[in-house]
């Protein structure tokens, strides 16, 4: 970053900007939410901090916990919750283990046969298998351009381009009975690397397991919705669980798969759907006819959440919350212990700065979730039996799931963008000895498609940071409880092909990944980093400038998308009316023509560009307040003068959320974030109007562009508002 720039962005931001490179003039900055005074303390304090975490525990924990199988229900589950509670008890927490009852299907019989002619074998679930590619809506587009039904019929889908647990749900809305998912080698095995034990990737029985609940309606324990799974909560029945997927389905490896694949006829499958193996690969549907059988346990198990707690020493009732899941598939080596381990460090070392005289201001609760794997149920039912307190309490939630070598990669509430800027700017990349931030800003320029996007990148403050969807234990505390939310973990140097298989291992990970835990330090690092600095300042880091201008970003994608669906409709009208399919249409292999569609009528955008008006005039009078109060005299102003702003700080992203929730699922309350229904883990921003679109429901989008529109000017309301009370607390002069 040159001279000019970093001055431009200093004035721009009016407070704490730490150009790269520049340690000096960093510590002489004020850090953003703290006075001059308070932030050379809070600065000792954390290098002291980022000295602690040990590359040695980080290894000794991860054998401890990676050594058995530890999913849900294992007593190797239960043995390191408990394991984890000592440490976190002899690092100085107060902690305790709390327990939830929840549904976790095993299977009790599994079977795939593929069946070659003959007429003796006629189970309920013999039916032809279709190749259906992803199994996401487009792919059953193009299957019905090839004239191809699944109904009745089971479907073989490859893993990736979507969660797993949309494919069986959009086979069972074709109407398919069955639904096998296998790891393509293409995606994650041989044609991607050398495969396991001599590399890092899937070799050929590598199965991925994992929940195919329908979790974009509710995860969670599929018997529980919004309560939390205690043993007198009310349950539904399993048969009117809504999340349960409709259809059998299995996880299968690609060695399993190749023989189904290979008596698959029919067309040739299109291009794009074709992987990695020595097959020509057919559609079907049949003559390869497979019989498919899934019996399961319906039991109800024991979930082991630990929770650790440093009381604040002002302000007790505001909470600093960290999490990450201890529970793993099979050993999970790398998901979850590589980033439970860095979680555990810096319990430890803010446990150790607790004993040299640290006083946290806030309360600093760490997390161990238990049951993330199959379906975010140990934090889902945390979030929700404690929803009341949480909405009252918390002002931060950051999470950490899997970690590796490579970027800092952060996601999360816009409102904490530039905080995260912040932390990223503190902490070292271990083997290149740069900063994190400035090293993923590299990365991003390096990834960059266009020269308009490297100039933004090189050019603004703060790198934009993604929004989170789902996938992680986040979910609840965003989506359900808006508690504002950061997703933190090194990776993309760390490729292989174990995920979700008994592969991932101490052995895998300490030959492929992190393997001198030094991404396990820095992660610790970050993580420990954000919480002291939330849990210390002197006016909570929220910030609404990067946010509002990142909302008029996802209002320029609606209209661009409702724009296009339109063009593309009118189009292709015309090439039906020209003719375009039939003159082009293979006569010996001919392709079903599209039909003519209703053109879609223009959307009203008006409501949310006004109210993304008043966001940005919000968000610059706080902008302003904050700057008059960091030219007075360095001091800011005392804490204790600050509480009411803090708590319309804190109150910020519970204004993004609404009771009624989006149209089609009330769980999911936050109206800017959300899984999609469709994609599953990828983040649909301002779902309620983005995905009506997508799904061509022209009145409802305008419905939901209203109800965004006034959610929007409410957060503005309240961010003027606390704009307006802090000008008011300057003394003037
Ligand atoms: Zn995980």
């Amino acid at each position: 970053m040159n001279r000019t720039v970093a001055i431009a962005s200093i004035l721009f931001a009016g407070i704490t900007l730490a150009p790269f490179g520049s340690h000096v003039v960093a510590d002489e900055q004020r850090l953003f939410g703290y006075s001059i005074e308070s932030s050379r303390i809070e600065r000792q304090w954390e290098e002291k901090l980022r000295a602690i975490p040990s590359l040695d525990n980080l290894r000794a924990y991860m054998q401890k916990l990676s050594t058995h199988p530890h999913h849900v229900g294992s007593p190797a589950d239960k043995d390191n919750a408990e394991w984890i509670a000592s440490k976190f008890k002899e690092f100085g927490l107060d902690t305790h283990i709390e327990q939830f009852d929840v549904l976790f299907p095993t299977p009790k019989e599994r079977l795939v046969e593929l069946v070659e002619g003959g007429p003796k074998f006629v189970a309920k679930l013999q039916e032809p298998a279709v190749y259906v590619n992803y199994g996401i809506p487009e792919d059953y587009e193009q299957l019905e351009r090839m004239g191809v039904s699944v109904k009745g019929k089971i479907v073989i889908a490859r893993y990736f381009h979507s969660w797993r647990g949309i494919k069986p749900k959009v086979a069972a809305e074709h109407g398919a009975v069955g639904c096998l998912i296998y790891s393509d080698p293409h995606e994650d095995g041989f044609v991607q690397g050398e495969t396991y034990p001599a590399g890092a990737y899937r070799p050929p029985d590598g199965v991925q397991r994992g929940s195919v609940a329908d979790m974009p309606f509710y995860p969670g324990d599929p018997l529980t919705p919004g309560v939390g799974a205690t043993k007198d909560a009310k349950r539904l029945k399993v048969e009117d669980a809504p999340t349960i997927t409709k259809i059998p389905v299995l996880p299968i490896s690609y060695s399993d798969a190749q023989p189904l694949l290979a008596a698959l006829t029919g067309r040739v499958a299109p291009e794009g759907w074709r992987g990695g193996l020595a097959i020509t690969y057919h559609v079907g549907p049949g003559p390869a006819k497979v019989h498919l059988k899934v019996k399961s346990n319906w039991d109800i198990k024991p979930l082991y959440d630990v929770i650790g707690r440093i009381q604040g020493a002002a302000f007790p009732d505001e909470w600093v919350i960290r999490g990450n899941h201890h529970d793993g598939w099979v050993n999970g080596a790398e998901d979850p212990i590589s980033g439970q381990v860095a979680l555990m460090e810096e319990a430890r070392a803010l446990g150790e700065l607790v004993k040299s005289g640290w006083k946290p201001k806030r309360t600093i609760i760490y997390c161990a979730w238990d049951g993330e794997e199959p379906g975010l149920l140990g934090s889902t039912e945390w979030a929700e039996q404690h929803y009341d307190e949480l909405r009252a309490h918390a002002v931060a939630y950051i999470n950490s799931d899997s970690n590796g070598r490579g970027y800092l990669e952060v996601a999360g509430s816009h409102t904490l963008e530039k905080f995260s800027n912040d932390i990223a700017r503190e902490i070292l990349d271990p083997e290149t000895k740069s900063s994190a931030w400035k090293r993923q800003q590299l990365h991003e320029i390096a990834n960059s498609k266009t020269a308009e996007q490297r100039e933004e990148i090189r050019k603004r403050a703060d790198l934009r940071i993604p929004a989170l969807g789902s996938g992680s234990d986040y979910t609840a505390f965003l989506q359900h409880d808006g508690v504002a939310s950061l997703n933190i973990g090194f990776g993309g140097e760390d490729n292989g092909g174990i995920y979700h298989s008994i592969y991932d291992d101490f052995y895998w990970y300490t030959h492929f990944s992190d393997t001198d835990f030094v991404y396990g330090r820095a992660l610790a690092q970050t993580g420990g980093t954000a919480i002291m600095r939330l849990a210390d300042a002197d006016l909570l880091p929220f910030e609404f400038g990067n946010f509002a201008d990142t909302v008029v970003t996802y209002l320029k994608e609606l209209k661009t998308l409702s724009q296009k669906m339109q063009d593309d409709i009118i189009e292709r009208n015309r090439e039906i009316e020209d003719g375009v399919f039939n003159a082009t249409n293979d006569p010996k292999r001919p392709l079903v023509p599209p039909s003519v569609e209703v053109v879609p009528p223009h959307l009203n955008f008006a409501p949310m560009e006004n109210a993304l008006d008043a966001l940005a005039r919000s968000a610059a009078e706080y902008r302003k307040a904050l700057e008059q109060a960091n030219a007075n005299g360095g001091a800011l102003l005392p804490s204790a003068s600050l509480v009411e702003v803090n708590k319309m700080l804190i109150e910020s992203e519970r204004k993004l959320t609404n009771a009624e929730g989006l149209p089609n699922r009330p769980w999911f309350k936050h109206q800017l974030y959300a899984p999609g229904f469709y994609t599953g883990y990828g983040v649909k921003t301002v779902p309620a109007v983005r995905e009506a679109i997508e799904l061509k429901k022209w009145k409802l989008a305008d419905e939901a562009i209203v109800v965004v529109a006034r959610t929007l000017q409410d957060e503005a309301e309240l961010i003027s508002s606390a704009a307006a009370k802090l000008s008011r607390m300057i003394p003037r002069p």
